[in-house]
């Protein structure tokens, strides 16, 4: 048989993107399965979107996920949302299929199934959640749809909060409030999972956390980071102090990529190969 020695083609777009590790993860994946696929991580501000999915369609690429600031920028370019990305109104993933290019969002699924995985079920629960950008967007709309009784929105930015608590009102059947977040903070009495979905503790602060009054976490709270470097922010180390189970940022990351690599390959992804990769990754 004639050899292929050409190559499918995922990838990253962003800016900043140069410390985004999913390249690492979705080829161990792509190498695992024997597949010939690439996944590259390519810098692409705004102003350059139009012209890199330009080319991206010429050179006929699988697919590709966006990274900040082209979540909501990709939008118009798409011919299709799924109903998740309509919800949240930002795409991570879009998937070429048969000739249309759709626009999903598995960040929040990927966090939810991450909660999961950890035996965490959110039917009824009252999750309360740190910031209201791109993250927090995805993770409040799909804890609401997975059965989840009451989000909180804690956000320093009173319009982005309120915007975020009245869509999933609109849009779910969950309650839905926001709290201002001026100072430090007490979590809302009542909460059950709480959620960092702020930049704050990413590499290279790692020394700073959320501003939060930490002896208001109880060890019957279940508390969980999107920060994935480090592995064990020091927000996770002061909840685990109060006795609160907590869930890694790294499970969200993974879980996020396998339905994306699923959706591009259609194969299952080696999701235990991609975390341990990424674990190295991070040391
Ligand atoms: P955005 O820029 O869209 O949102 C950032 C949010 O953080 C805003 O709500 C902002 O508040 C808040 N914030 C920033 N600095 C502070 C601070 N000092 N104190 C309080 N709040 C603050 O970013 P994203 O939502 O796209 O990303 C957030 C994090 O999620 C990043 O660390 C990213 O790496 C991580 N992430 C992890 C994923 C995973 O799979 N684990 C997937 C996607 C993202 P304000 O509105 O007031 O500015």
């Amino acid at each position: 048989m004639e050899k292929n020695y050409r190559a499918e083609l995922t990838a990253c777009l962003g800016d900043p993107v140069d410390g985004n590790p999913s390249c690492v993860m979705h080829e161990s994946g792509f190498h695992a399965l024997g597949l010939n696929w690439r996944y590259l991580t390519l810098r692409v501000g705004e102003a350059e979107l139009p012209a890199a999915f330009a080319g991206m369609k010429a050179m006929g690429f699988r697919g590709f996920n966006l990274t900040m600031p082209l979540k909501r920028a990709i939008i118009p370019l798409l011919d299709s949302l799924t109903e998740a990305a309509r919800i949240i109104g930002a795409v991570n993933t879009v998937i070429h299929r048969d000739g249309q290019w759709i626009g999903d969002n598995t960040d929040g699924k990927g966090f939810v199934m991450a909660l999961q995985e950890q035996g965490v079920c959110l039917t009824g629960k009252q999750v309360t959640i740190l910031g209201a950008g791109g993250a927090a967007r995805a993770i409040a709309v799909e804890c609401a749809l997975a059965g989840a009784a009451k989000i909180t929105i804690l956000n320093r930015t009173a319009s982005r909060g309120q915007e975020l608590a009245d869509r999933i009102r609109e849009k779910t059947d969950a309650q839905a409030e926001y709290l201002p977040w001026e100072g430090t903070a007490d979590v809302p009495a009542g909460t059950d999972i709480l959620v960092n979905a702020t930049c704050v503790g990413l590499f290279p602060n790692g020394h700073e956390k959320p501003d939060l009054n930490y002896s208001t976490i109880t060890d019957t709270m279940v508390v969980s980071d999107v920060v994935f470097n480090p592995v064990d922010p020091l927000f996770l180390q002061e909840a685990r102090r109060q006795g609160a189970k907590t869930v890694s940022g790294i499970g969200m990351l993974v879980l996020q990529g396998a339905l994306a690599f699923r959706q591009w390959t259609g194969q299952e992804a080696p999701v235990d190969v991609m975390h341990a990769t990424l674990e190295a990754e991070f040391g």
